[in-house]
């Protein structure tokens, strides 16, 4: 069974000339509709519920939280969130980040589970940026920690920009790894030291990424033995997205994710995997590439 969490939430009403192409979510949507993921019966769809106060104030400060909450945090596209802040903004954000939450939890009963949004991992604990109110990730860590008592956490973050707040987040917390793959040439300019960091020259196409990729995660996975997987799957690394300056192709995406989650399986270790970054005006081509993530996931199970 593979569980896949969305929400119709997750996208909302949004400025039309914005760059964060708030609309994708629900163009995945329909994309993995179009794939007969609905007719499946080892598909489960689960609805989530927003993220809780006690389950955020494990990865964020509570004055972050309230002003967050209350729109006392500067979001134009100027400031750090580039986000315009409104009461649907705070709620689609608190349910993306519930999202990733009951893919933790779904991942922890069948091993394997996605969500169809998160990957938030440029927010830092006390402040939002680059698109990022509030870091999933980091807080499906703490969840993690706290209600499954777990020792060793993996963070595999392969968006094409460096997991900077979600690294800073777990700076001093042994239990947490983060390995993050990234083009160096891209935001954020000033990196923050992950516990390891592969930066990835312009122009990376699918083979020498892959060779990077399995380089760095087989040590981790053999070494540090985590007993969860937090997968961030963006699309950003794709050879015609807006911002990253990677080459991948779909199938390499393809390749990457099913790379990924099997060597999570094969060890035994459950893992959640998020969409992540992608931007792209073409939103049925980015729906396209964040579903490589689900047929991989789909063709795993069903092997
Ligand atoms: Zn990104």
């Amino acid at each position: 069974m593979l569980p896949i969490v969305h929400h119709p939430g997750y996208s909302i009403e949004w400025p039309e000339r914005h760059p964060f192409p708030m609309a994708k979510f629900r163009v995945l949507r329909r994309r993995l509709s179009t794939l007969a993921f609905d007719d499946r019966d080892d598909v489960g769809w689960i609805t989530p519920a927003p993220a809780t106060g006690k389950a955020l104030l494990r990865g964020h400060t509570a004055d972050y939280l309230q002003r967050f909450y209350l729109g006392e945090i500067a979001t134009t596209r100027r400031t750090p969130s580039g986000f315009p802040w409104s009461p649907a903004l705070v709620e689609r954000t608190l349910l993306e980040v519930g999202g990733t939450l009951a893919a933790v939890d779904s991942a922890m009963e069948t091993g394997l589970a996605l969500n169809t949004a998160g990957g938030t991992h440029h927010a830092y604990a006390d402040r939002a940026s680059g698109y990022c109110l509030l870091n999933d990730l980091a807080v499906a860590a703490h969840h993690l920690l706290a209600e499954y008592r777990l020792e060793r956490v993996l963070i595999v973050d392969c968006d094409v920009h460096q997991g900077d707040g979600t690294a800073w987040i777990f700076r001093d917390e042994p239990r947490v790894f983060t390995l993050s793959l990234h083009g160096e040439a891209n935001f954020p300019f000033e990196k923050r030291q992950s516990d390891r960091d592969v930066a990835l020259p312009r122009g990376t196409g699918d083979d020498a990424y892959l060779a990077r990729l399995e380089a760095a995660l087989d040590p981790i996975l053999n070494d540090f033995r985590p007993q969860f997987v937090l997968f961030d799957a963006g699309a950003d690394v794709h050879a015609d997205d807006r911002l990253g300056h990677l080459a991948l192709s779909d199938h390499g995406l393809y390749r990457r994710d099913h790379r990924v989650l099997a060597a999570c399986r094969r060890r035994g270790i459950p893992v959640a995997g998020v969409i992540g970054g992608g931007y792209d005006r073409d939103l049925e081509a980015l729906a396209e590439r964040h579903a490589q993530l689900f047929l991989a996931a789909l063709a795993l199970i069903s092997e």
